[in-house]
């Protein structure tokens, strides 16, 4: 197999020839057709997450087939067309895996972080973990789905069920997030970069109502606001432009420090609050959502062993919609 390896955090991935990995009990081994590139490999890759398994494979939107199933494993088979996400394994048994929080699991594996992921042709996974797809499908536009789909499926449900809702940082999350948010009758309000008239376009293109940079105030008091950018200083923003009662949901796993802001920010009943990781219900009820909803997906390709440059492209802001490495 191939595969682009982080051995040291800082450091650009090295292209690699590897034996072929072979899955354990309970595990399958997938070809991957497609893996999208998300801003959770770069703070991997950057070193803003600790302790990740290294040398490390990252990647966790995996789109691919089943070539091996190993010993012991049911409900799937070769051939089959499945996903792997960023929750690779939970312990069963902690306090959060048994009150129905798994995504909170104090012993998870994470695909990509804390066990190799799909920045490779081949790739080894829990089968307990693997969602199974539709036979029929792009693969590259699907496997943006299976984080900034699915995290922002979670953080759209954490948000609440208000009517007008901001979402700032129109990067790969969010234009899906947008979508499912107009299918639900939802007002959609864009945020951007200041002077980021594209990604304003886009974002007004997939059915937006107002679309303007994140200093600015929305023309219209928010019930809710999800932030994907990694920007502590949105925190404030977003809680200014949210009604009373309101609710601010933080949807990446690392943001820069959040500073100090008035406490008449948050009176008044608004919420503040982060979303960790996802857990297999969310994604059951998501791809039964996106079968139906006809979610496109807008991606930009790069052949595998140009992943350095899809990560370099991602951390300027220099893509609409999603990176994907196609093997
Ligand atoms: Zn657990
Ligand atoms: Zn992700």
């Amino acid at each position: 197999m191939q595969a682009m390896v982080l051995e040291r955090p800082g450091e650009p991935l090295k292209l690699v020839e590897r034996p072929d990995p072979q899955p354990s009990n309970g595990e399958v081994r997938v070809r991957v057709a497609a893996c999208g590139v998300c801003r959770t490999d770069l703070h991997v890759v950057d070193g803003e997450l600790p302790k990740p398994k290294l040398p490390i494979v990252p990647g966790h939107e995996i789109v691919g087939y089943i070539d091996v199933v190993g010993q012991g494993v049911e409900r799937l088979d070769v051939g089959m067309r499945v996903g792997i996400p960023w929750l690779g394994r939970t312990c069963g048994h902690c306090y959060y895996c048994r009150s129905d929080r798994e995504n909170l699991c104090d012993e998870p594996l994470f695909t990509g972080y804390t066990r190799d992921g799909g920045y490779a042709t081949h790739v080894v996974a829990d089968a307990q973990y693997v969602f199974r797809l539709p036979e029929a499908g792009d693969d590259a536009a699907t496997a943006p789905l299976l984080c900034a789909g699915l995290i922002g499926w979670r953080s759209l449900k954490l948000s609440g069920d208000g009517t007008k809702i901001g979402l700032y940082g129109f990067g790969a999350a969010a234009h899906i997030v947008a979508q499912v948010a107009r299918r639900q009758g939802r007002d959609v309000y864009a945020f951007t970069r200041p002077g980021d008239a594209a990604a304003q376009a886009f974002a007004r293109k997939l059915g937006a109502c107002w679309a303007g940079s994140s200093e600015e105030r929305p023309p219209d008091e928010l019930d809710c606001a999800i932030i994907y950018a990694p920007i502590g200083s949105l925190v404030p923003l977003a809680l200014m432009a949210v009604r009373k009662g309101g609710r601010v949901v933080c949807a990446g796993i690392h943001m820069s420090d959040i500073p100090s802001f008035p406490y008449s920010l948050l009176w008044e009943e608004r919420d503040l609050k982060s979303v960790a990781h996802l857990t297999r219900k969310d994604g059951d009820e998501f791809f039964g959502i996106v079968s139906k909803a006809g979610i496109v997906t807008e991606t930009v390709p790069y052949p595998l062993h140009r992943a350095n440059d899809a990560l370099a492209d991602l951390r300027k802001g220099r893509l609409q919609g999603a990176a994907v490495l196609l093997p």
